[in-house]
């Protein structure tokens, strides 16, 4: 049954979009925070005032790359609470235009969310907000058309991702963006509210341009455990004069949008993780597109049947133009196999140390499949027999070399069990 094939000597670690290992450079300035400069950022004598620097010069480093003000970047515990911020702030903060009457606001989202934002979204629902869920084509693109036809004079908010963590799907957010001023500008003459626009940006930054300006945004959610950074640890950018209304009340830290104690060293490590990945990115991207694209046709020639999911033309396109450019992922490779189970797959190749993903890291609590998937138009048994293989910047060549020898055989040899 196994293919007569050796193990690698380490694990070939090929699920960099479930989350990243620390880059040791982070790990270093994240040190002394965590036992030499313990104070709390909110005390005046110098241990405080050291951490309460360090946290001043992060967002610095954070703003300055995103060319926003520091100001209008809050952090948080991850790419989860950056969204539920994000939405669930943004809505309360308007309510008071609305009498306090969740059923008076609609909001708007995309079939292929991240459930951190779907599960919010329809948790604002079942408390009585109207919700358009807007479907994608089958390389998982929003329908543009659908999105500006649903919204309404009650629309509040809007939340597309920036790119989708299954199928690496990068959504046309500068394009809605810039849509979505020209619609506000004349709700604004008519004396209609302005609608927010939040995007997830949690499988981008530190890997495109996500600079809020350039996107259209009024929010914006980002974590560090996505971009070799340390874990639970994420921020939220609100644009200067949107309120967004605390989840979490106390001290008044993060500009009162976030109390509690600082978690300073993760702040410290976030700040390092997306300055090192936006120095590093022109560069990597275009490794992992080129291994990516190699890894693509080899599997597609050697495994019958197989289906590429997400974005199918231009894979190769380099993100220089980024209007043009390939509209997958750099570091995604996601396929449905004809005759195999997933999860029988991933736990061969775990056999073999190599460590794959079925399709979301997320939702591998339940046994579902992946709403992205069927959204695309895949069956449900298309949507059990996939395989989400994301790149990072510690995989090498000869890495994919292996996968390239073993997952045929190993498609093969399941295949024969099913028929
Ligand atoms: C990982 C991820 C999240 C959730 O981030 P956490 O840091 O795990 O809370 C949200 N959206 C997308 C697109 C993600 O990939």
């Amino acid at each position: 049954m196994f293919p007569l094939i050796k193990k690698p000597k380490k694990v070939i670690y090929l699920d960099y979009a479930a989350t990243t290992p620390v880059d040791p450079r982070v790990q270093k300035v994240m040190r002394p925070f965590e036992n030499e400069v313990f104070g709390n950022p909110s005390s005046l004598y110098r241990q405080g005032r050291e951490a309460a620097e360090s946290i001043n010069a992060s967002r610095g480093d954070i703003a300055n790359i995103l060319g926003v003000s520091r100001n209008e970047i809050i952090f948080t515990a991850g790419g989860t609470e950056s969204i539920n911020l994000a939405i669930f702030g943004a809505v309360r903060g308007c309510l008071q235009n609305y009498k306090n009457n969740l059923k008076k606001i609609h909001l708007i989202t995309s079939a292929i969310e991240h459930p951190a934002v779907l599960e919010s979204v329809r948790e604002l629902q079942r408390q009585g907000a109207q919700l358009t869920v807007v479907d994608v084509d089958s390389e998982g693109f929003i329908q543009l058309d659908k999105l500006f036809e649903s919204i309404r004079p009650e629309t509040v908010l809007i939340s597309v991702m920036h790119a989708n963590n299954e199928i690496g799907t990068i959504q046309p957010i500068a394009e809605i963006g810039k849509r979505l001023a020209k619609i506000n500008s004349t709700r604004f003459q008519e004396g209609l509210p302005k609608i927010l626009f939040h995007t997830d940006a949690c499988q981008t930054a530190g890997v495109l341009d996500v600079r809020p300006g350039l996107l259209g945004v009024d929010l914006l959610s980002a974590n560090g455990s996505k971009m070799y950074g340390p874990k639970q640890t994420g921020f939220l950018y609100v644009r200067a004069g949107v309120v967004v209304s605390p989840l979490i009340f106390g001290g008044g830290q993060e500009y009162n949008k976030r109390s509690g104690t600082e978690n300073v060293a993760g702040i410290v490590g976030l700040a390092k993780a997306f300055v090192l990945a936006n120095k590093e990115q022109k560069k990597e991207n275009k490794r992992q597109e080129t291994l990516r694209d190699y890894c693509i046709q080899k599997l597609n020639k050697k495994i019958p049947g197989i289906i590429l999911n997400g974005p199918r033309s231009n894979a190769a396109v380099s993100l220089k133009n980024q209007n043009a450019a390939s509209m997958r992922l750099p570091n995604n490779i996601h396929f449905s196999i004809p005759g195999v189970d997933g999860e029988a797959l991933l736990l061969y190749l775990d056999s073999y140390c190599v460590a794959v993903s079925t399709g979301s890291a997320c939702s591998s609590a339940s046994n579902d499949p992946s709403h992205v998937l069927l959204a695309i138009g895949r069956t449900t048994k298309e949507a059990r027999g996939s395989l989400r293989i994301t790149l990072g910047k510690f995989t090498k060549k000869s890495d994919l070399e292996y996968l390239i020898k073993l997952l045929p055989e190993l498609v093969a040899e399941l295949q024969k069990v099913v028929s």
